[in-house]
């Protein structure tokens, strides 16, 4: 992740206050208006926006940081935390079941990351917990799709309960759980189709299948790299599906930053992982606070 240009211009945008011994309210206005600017051209969403810049300049005038020493850092410290919490405040571990299997259901459009970040959870969770994860091909549009998560299954060394294309995803997704029940699976990974745009008959689909599982975790898997659009997918998703829990992939190739920012304070769903690269490997916990000093610089 590089969100350089956004960087850059927060720190720009505070340095201007650096050096001053008192900061007169003109100076906290033009800092807040480059902030604003800084976060709108990185593609956050023109409401969180709003509503950040109010919070920090509330905050800076409330705490009467412009009267008091340091100002400039005082500030810097305000937008690190007004950061964090925008993304989340606090880190949003995985649900678990209280008793196996934990059900996980790996929603998104097509070409999101689905797949991937699937093999790439179940592989964590067995070098963190030696867990015996299964993982279920329920998208029966694309052969290749069933084709892709053997692969994976295979590179990880989990099993792939498939049934071709010809039976309905719910019924592959009920013999499965069964498969996963005889053979004391503790996890269950539910990967379900995906299309280019969200439509009505995918989302019955994904609704057919949650009422029969009942998943622990709705994950919502979405392309970083898409900005504005993965906040409006995530909205689509949630309104139907009630996401429980966000995965952002592709942030390796995100330069602006619009999606992380976004995303939790638009839908109210917390980002649970990060996808930062293509390797089974690349998935990271999301923390908040890291995220925030990461974007500081
Ligand atoms: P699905 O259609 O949602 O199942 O998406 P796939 O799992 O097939 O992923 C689509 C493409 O995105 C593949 O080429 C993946 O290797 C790639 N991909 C997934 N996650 C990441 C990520 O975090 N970073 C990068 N650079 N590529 C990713």
């Amino acid at each position: 992740m590089a969100f350089e240009g956004l960087t850059e211009r927060l720190q720009n945008a505070m340095k201007k206050l650096r050096g001053k011994g008192k900061i007169s309210e003109a100076d906290l206005r033009d800092t807040m208006r480059e902030i604003r600017l800084a976060l709108l051209e990185a593609d956050v969403n023109f409401d969180v926006v709003k509503d950040f810049v109010k919070t920090v300049r509330e905050r800076a005038v409330g705490s009467k940081v412009l009267e008091g020493l340091n100002p400039a850092q005082q500030i810097v410290k305000i937008v690190d935390e007004e950061l964090t919490k925008t993304m989340g405040e606090t880190d949003a571990p995985l649900n678990k079941s209280p008793k196996i299997p934990t059900i996980i259901m790996m929603v998104g459009l097509q070409g999101a990351g689905k797949t991937t970040t699937a093999g790439k959870l179940a592989n964590r969770l067995k070098t963190e917990e030696n867990a015996r994860p299964l993982m279920i091909a329920a998208d029966v549009y694309r052969p290749a799709a069933i084709d892709q998560l053997v692969t994976v299954g295979k590179q990880i060394d989990v099993p792939v309960f498939e049934m071709g294309t010809d039976t309905d995803p719910v019924e592959i997704v009920r013999q499965g759980l069964a498969k996963a029940a005889a053979d004391h699976n503790d996890y269950v990974f539910i990967d379900t189709a995906g299309r280019l745009q969200i439509d009505e008959q995918l989302m019955d689909e994904l609704a057919r299948i949650k009422a029969l599982a009942h998943p622990n975790e709705i994950m919502l898997v979405v392309d970083a790299m898409t900005g504005q659009n993965a906040v409006a997918t995530a909205e689509g998703f949630d309104s139907k599906l009630d996401v429980t829990g966000v995965i952002l992939t592709k942030l390796d190739g995100d330069t602006r930053g619009g999606a992380a920012l976004s995303i939790r304070a638009v839908t109210g769903k917390p980002i649970k992982f990060v996808g930062e690269g293509e390797k089974m490997a690349d998935l990271d916990v999301f923390h908040p606070d890291r995220m925030a000093s990461r974007i500081l610089g």
